[in-house]
């Protein structure tokens, strides 16, 4: 089954109002709109990422570059598609300096990400399964936590707005929060943690998110209280600052039982190969719209159980759910309870998957199983 067309569509929105997290802040909600055609009319679609600065330069490389490749190629051979994405040169400025270089070459996986997840819908509709079936099949319902806790406006008390928070995401149906630390003192983040934890009661998931925020001793403080007051920290999220991504997460992981979340932001399977050996860390959120897509994101799941790794998957649950509920070391699929955080979550498939008692239950249309509301996609179209 031959594909004939290959195309992505910028969309973005403006948030109502701005979110602040450890080491940033979401103005906006910009993502990008991939689809794969194929000779009998079947199109694999899907919605995926959440860059702005770059975006017209992702999807620009996507139309221009990778599509006239794919054009004839056999939607099956999933291997030799990314193989040939990845071994294509693009000439975007590189300087020959590792880590500058860095910058083009996030846009080039972004673009290979993009399309291979829609050649992944476009798959899975062909063989007429749903992708997580397609993909090995553990479970039909995987567990929600929301991504939340972010720093109130001045002038709101921090501990009564995780608590008022926690409410809300369990009224929504999540099993549990990841809340944002290190942009306060870590004393002050520790006191909303615990606020956290008194309303969100023993058995509620509390996972914490540092963004890159702190210098090994911040966190390995914030550790020490956090187990102290017996907390309860499900996993710690990229504690450290990015320049100390190996031997400092070592370092911190020998100095604590709290597990160690990180990989979010990583472009290669070898740099999750790296945070396992080197960083010694417990689970990665890699995420398959930056990794190289669902095919590259396999791999390293593969290689994570081996070495005893779970895995999560930062945000991105219209697909993100397929994989969790693939892989028997998964963990939850996450999403923004708060509607203003994600509209596009809540507008833009007409079928999202349901929410309750904690659980997300997965598709069982064929591909991804996600219909794209197409009124939609015009209102926020670039
Ligand atoms: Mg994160």
């Amino acid at each position: 089954m031959r594909i004939s067309r290959v195309e992505a569509i910028a969309l973005n929105l403006d948030l109502s109002r701005p979110f602040s997290g450890g080491t940033y802040v979401v103005k906006s909600r910009p993502t990008i709109l991939t689809s794969v055609t194929l000779e009998d009319g079947t199109i694999g679609s899907i919605y995926g990422g959440d860059e702005t600065d770059t975006q017209s330069r992702i999807v620009e490389t996507i139309n221009a570059v990778y599509a006239p490749k794919l054009v004839g190629e056999d939607i099956r051979d999933f291997q030799k598609l990314w193989q040939l994405m990845s071994d294509t040169f693009v000439d975007l400025g590189n300087r020959g300096l590792h880590q500058l270089d860095m910058h083009p070459r996030a846009i080039l996986m972004q673009a290979i990400s993009a399309i291979d997840n829609a050649m992944w819908d476009a798959r899975a509709r062909h063989y007429g399964v749903p992708l997580w079936k397609l993909l090995g099949g553990v479970r039909d319902r995987v567990p929600v936590i929301s991504i939340g806790g972010y720093y109130p406006p001045d002038g709101q008390d921090p501990s009564e707005a995780i608590a008022e928070e926690i409410d809300a995401v369990r009224a929504a149906g999540c099993i549990g929060i990841k809340m944002k630390v290190g942009r306060m003192a870590v004393d002050q983040d520790i006191e909303r943690v615990r606020a956290a934890r008194k309303a969100g009661g023993d058995d509620f998931v509390l996972t914490v998110d540092a963004n890159q925020g702190w210098k090994l001793g911040d966190a390995i403080d914030f550790c020490a209280a956090a187990e102290k007051l017996d907390l309860g920290i499900r996993w710690l999220e990229e504690p450290l600052t990015w320049h100390d991504q190996t031997d400092g997460l070592k370092r911190l992981a020998s100095k604590t039982r709290i597990p160690i979340n990180v990989g979010q932001g990583e472009i290669t399977g070898i740099a999750c190969r790296d945070l396992m050996s080197k960083g010694d860390v417990n689970i990665l959120n890699l995420d398959c719209t930056l990794c190289g897509g669902v095919t590259e994101w396999q791999r390293v799941a593969a290689m994570a159980r081996f070495m005893n790794v779970e895995m999560a998957h930062h945000e991105e649950p219209q697909i993100a759910v397929h994989l969790i509920a693939a892989n028997p070391h998964a963990l939850y699929v996450e999403i923004f309870a708060n509607k203003a955080r994600d509209p596009l979550l809540w507008e833009l498939p007409s079928n999202f998957p349901k929410i309750s008692n904690g659980y997300m239950e997965v598709p069982t249309a064929p591909g991804i199983g996600v219909e794209l509301n197409q009124d939609v996609i015009e209102k926020y179209r670039v």
